[in-house]
């Protein structure tokens, strides 16, 4: 498997997935409980050799992951430019090689490629490191935020261009500010 030193955005996206399926953002259940929620995790967010990687996981082996997770998610809640970057160069150290590979229009791009024998461990970890790193150099350290929701335990890596982006889950812990603004105005209304 090979990350493309460019595609941080891609890399920081899997980051920000993986710190969100912790058991502390969803009131105790984990979102990575067991081999086939990694499974699907990397068929979703990957490309094949990466789900390939994920199948062949062991128990001690999704341990591993959830102790990246926790890891990265340290990583994202104290964003001192410093810190982010000797966390995130340490979790490249399953690169294997460096290379280039196609790109658009004839160009290559710098990767990286996994070691011989790389876990999903490693593979993720690679992932995670590219990402963060990329975002320190590209966008800066600002971009590691908690979710902006009161409600949420959520954090993520903000890629968006201009860089305003809230929560962690856009389409969910925004829905649960409408959901809770609803409420209080109800409740307000109520003992009116
Ligand atoms: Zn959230």
């Amino acid at each position: 498997m090979q990350v493309a030193l460019d595609d941080y955005v891609w890399a920081a996206g899997i980051a920000t997935e993986l710190v969100n399926t912790a058991p502390e953002v969803w009131h105790g259940e984990d979102h990575l409980p067991d081999l086939a929620s990694l499974v699907t995790f990397a068929e979703l967010h990957g490309p094949d050799s990466l789900a390939t990687l994920a199948r062949q996981a062991r128990p001690a082996g999704l341990r591993a992951v959830h102790g990246l997770r926790d890891t990265v998610r340290s990583l994202i809640d104290h964003p001192s430019r410093e810190r982010l970057i000797a966390g995130a160069a340490a979790l490249t150290s399953p690169i294997g090689g460096t290379t280039l590979v196609p790109g658009p229009a004839n160009h290559t791009r710098w990767a990286v490629s996994l070691r011989p024998g790389a876990t999903i461990l490693d593979a993720l970890s690679l992932i995670c490191g590219i990402g963060v790193l990329g975002v320190v150099q590209t966008l800066g350290e600002k971009r590691f935020r908690s979710c902006g929701s009161p409600t949420c335990q959520g954090a993520f890596i903000d890629t968006t261009r201009p860089g305003r982006r809230r929560y962690c889950m856009p389409g969910l812990c925004g829905n649960r500010i409408n959901v809770a603004n609803h409420r209080a105005r109800q409740a307000a209304a109520r003992t009116r």
